[in-house]
């Protein structure tokens, strides 16, 4: 038996410190990690019977407690929750803020529920590629339930979106004018919006902001392969632990609905096929980056900013010399 035959052997029986190893394995830089994790990934196929659910919502909105709370919930029910996160912020600075155990602490401590802070990379889309890998070890493991936490800013919500089986918008209850502060692409891609922070003072006005977003949603394009009333808003109060219960019916309903007309097949079908494409991309553009093409891609720079060699022809250079079939220029 190999290395990783008995690695993937004890991921599969759901042994925590070898998914942990695996992990740094996939979030490793190093030439010699990443092809063990190759490895390991194509040892351990993706599990159909694990929800990935997609979570995003702006800072302060109450994501860590919604997930403490419902993560507690879940894991009530004899599940097992993995939490991942996809953190443009951490992309940025190199430290992550999502993922941090300490606001999750109860979870953090439950033995059904396996917390990951955010892989910290250059840019968002190998922090993005990467946790998407890191999805399919916690599968393997047996999680039943994988929630990919983000924040919502920027492309992270698109690309998470291109990893889950559904996907959750946590929002604040909001005065009216802030209704338009949602990005219609987000309302897009969100399934379920959970208006939070219904409890207290904060009841009716939250709500009031559940039904302008049902209405919202209701003039959004509505999806073929769900049932009726998806996508869907309703409230939640995270501190109370209040509507969860409502929350994970839908959840699961519309889970089964997709699962059962044979759309979430496609769907993980389609995302594997881009993930396919972009490792490509990015491999591509990461020779681009790196010598001999490196100085190349300058040489035959400098002679198009000369105007000796249209762009389109430069181009071509440079790819006959990447596919091998050409010579460097001088
Ligand atoms: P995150 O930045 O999205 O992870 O938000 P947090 O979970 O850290 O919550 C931000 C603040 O909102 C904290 O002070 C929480 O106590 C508060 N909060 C979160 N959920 C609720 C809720 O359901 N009701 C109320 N009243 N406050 C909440």
């Amino acid at each position: 038996m190999t290395d990783t035959d008995d690695l993937a052997a004890r991921i599969r029986q759901g042994e925590r410190r070898a998914l942990a190893r695996a992990i740094t394995l996939v979030e490793s830089g190093r030439a010699d990690h990443r092809a063990r994790a190759l490895d390991l990934l194509d040892a351990l196929p993706p599990s159909d019977d694990t929800l990935r659910i997609g979570l995003s919502g702006t800072p302060g909105v109450g994501k860590s407690t919604f997930i403490e709370s419902f993560g507690l919930m879940l894991t009530g029910m004899g599940k097992r929750v993995a939490v991942l996160a996809v953190d443009p912020s951490s992309a940025r600075s190199g430290g992550s803020i999502l993922g941090d155990k300490t606001r999750m602490e109860r979870l953090s401590r439950d033995a059904r529920a396996f917390i990951r802070p955010s892989p910290s990379q250059s840019e968002l889309g190998g922090v993005a590629r990467r946790t998407r890998e890191v999805a399919q070890l916690c599968a393997a493991a047996g999680f039943d339930i994988v929630l990919i936490e983000t924040v919502g800013v920027g492309q992270s919500e698109t690309q998470v979106a291109k990893m889950t089986d559904l996907f959750l918008l946590l929002l604040a209850p909001a005065g009216g004018d802030e209704l338009q502060g949602v990005k219609r692409g987000i309302m897009e891609i969100a399934d379920i919006i959970l208006v939070n922070k219904a409890d207290g003072e904060l009841r009716s006005q939250a709500m009031r902001t559940c039904a302008d977003y049902a209405g919202a949603l209701r003039l959004l394009r509505k999806r073929p392969q769900d049932p009726n009333g998806y996508p869907k808003a309703i409230t939640v109060s995270a501190l109370e632990a209040a509507g969860l219960e409502q929350a994970w019916t839908d959840i699961a309903a519309l889970a089964e609905a997709r699962r059962d007309s044979g759309w979430l097949a496609r769907a993980r079908a389609d995302q594997a096929v881009h993930w396919f494409e972009e490792e490509v991309r990015q491999a591509l553009l990461g020779r681009l980056r790196r010598e001999p093409l490196k100085g190349t891609m300058a040489a035959l720079a400098d002679r198009v900013a000369r105007g000796e060699t249209p762009p389109a022809v430069a181009a071509q250079e440079l790819l006959s010399v990447m596919l091998g079939a050409g010579e460097a220029p001088k």
